[in-house]
């Protein structure tokens, strides 16, 4: 039973603004669906910014989480516990790191590897400390992550921010070369750039970029907060290439997306470097066994019903769809691209874009924007979505465009 609720009852000044919110205030998230205060329903493709990998409130985790919170919650990271300790094994099984470094947010692991990239380069490279970037790659938004990010005016936005995070441009292997020097530490980036508009590293990008670190003995950081644990079709973003980075940054769904947590992962001999102060990167809930739990029941989940495959394969059918839709409505769809569930579909202006996620707003249909605004809109349902939903989003999305055009025709 979803209780209706006065508006006055929702004191929604006392929020700090992140965002323009639509006047509705969610109470209820099963699977695809989240219901509002008044009771209606909003098929869901925006999943908590990519994070509901599992849709909301999937049972095997709140389970999990209720088990859990009724043995032990957070006895401190000073000490072991169990939740903590399987599924960091778990993670080194599935993956080719044996260290796992537990944090609560993509911000926050992102922070960890820079220190580690940077501790690494002082112990090993003359104290280089320089970590190249990508133009428009997005890493977070403390001081040091927004540094690294390359989204236009980040870098001076909160001046002086964090020096030492050259900027290349992604796909373009001689931007990296040229940037390369004795003082560089390490690379970073985000296998598919999400919040940029959904642009995907190319293979022989990652190739060359993996082989060209080598040469230059640095560090390859691969951030894989929004493209880890399945979203783009395979377990991790980087396994699309088959190109094995020395440090991974996970966050989002990896606490089910019901749970914050994120980690950074990299190999013993790079972990090595924080030996024998490991403590300069901690936090106080990091690898809590609230959140781990929630990460076991996840990972669980996304193995056993091959979530990653079911991405590829719906994230194909996604894209086939949105590229009739693009035929009939060219004026409204200039492109749609992406790997597995993490889809971008590209306006001509921010106005259509707008009117777009409006159309579908109005029609029950939540959908995420990007930094170009509402020129490029993601979508990220969650990873076992039905297929009917798929098509219900579809049809809803071909009514929007209807829509749309016979405006542009009036007028
Ligand atoms: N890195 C990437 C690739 C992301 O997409 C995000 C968030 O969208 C972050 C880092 C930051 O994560 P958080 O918002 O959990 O700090």
């Amino acid at each position: 039973m979803i209780p209706t609720m006065p508006e006055q009852e929702f004191a929604v000044s006392s929020l700090m603004d992140i965002t323009e919110r639509p006047e509705i205030v969610f109470v209820k998230g099963q699977g695809s669906w989240l219901t509002d205060h008044r009771g209606k329903r909003y098929l869901d493709f925006v999943q908590g910014w990519a994070v509901t990998c599992l849709g909301h409130c999937p049972r095997v985790v709140t389970e999990a989480l209720a088990a859990q919170a009724a043995e032990l919650i957070t006895p401190s990271p000073a000490f072991y516990n169990e939740p903590s300790l399987r599924l960091a094994g778990l993670i080194a099984k599935h993956s080719s790191f044996q260290r796992v470094f537990f944090t609560n947010s993509g911000a926050e692991a992102n922070e960890g590897a820079i220190k580690l990239a940077r501790k690494w380069g002082r112990r090993f490279k003359g104290g280089a400390f320089e970590i190249i970037t990508f133009d428009h790659g997005f890493h977070g938004r403390t001081l040091a992550t927004m540094s690294a990010s390359g989204k236009p005016g980040w870098d001076t936005m909160f001046a002086p921010q964090v020096e030492g995070f050259p900027k290349a441009t992604l796909n373009d292997i001689a931007s990296v070369e040229e940037r390369i020097t004795d003082r560089t530490a390490a690379v970073m980036l985000e296998p598919v750039q999400g919040e940029a508009g959904v642009f995907r590293a190319t293979v022989p990008f990652l190739r060359e970029l993996r082989a060209l670190t080598k040469r230059h003995n640095c560090l390859l950081i691969a951030d894989e907060i929004q493209t880890g644990m399945g979203r783009t079709g395979k377990l991790w973003g980087v396994d699309h290439t088959a190109t094995v980075p020395d440090i991974m940054c996970l966050g989002k769904a990896i606490g089910g997306g019901v749970m914050p947590l994120s980690a950074f992962i990299a190999p013993a001999r790079i972990w090595e470097v924080m030996i024998p102060n490991p403590i300069i990167h901690s936090t106080t809930f990091g690898g809590n066994p609230i959140a781990c739990a929630a990460g076991l029941a996840a990972i669980a989940v996304t193995l056993e019903e091959d979530l990653p495959g079911q991405a590829a394969a719906k994230g194909a059918f996604l894209l086939k769809e949105l590229a009739t839709l693009q035929a009939r409505y060219p004026q409204v769809l200039t492109d749609a691209h992406g790997l597995g569930l993490l889809i971008g579909m590209e306006f001509p202006t921010d106005e259509i874009g707008y009117a777009c996620a409006a159309g579908l707003f109005k029609r029950g249909v939540l959908v995420a924007g990007t930094y170009s605004k509402a020129r490029t809109i993601r979508i990220e349902p969650p990873l076992g979505i039905p297929m009917e939903l798929l098509k219900e989003m579809l049809n809803r999305l071909e009514d929007t465009f209807k829509e749309i055009a016979g405006a542009q025709r009036s007028t």
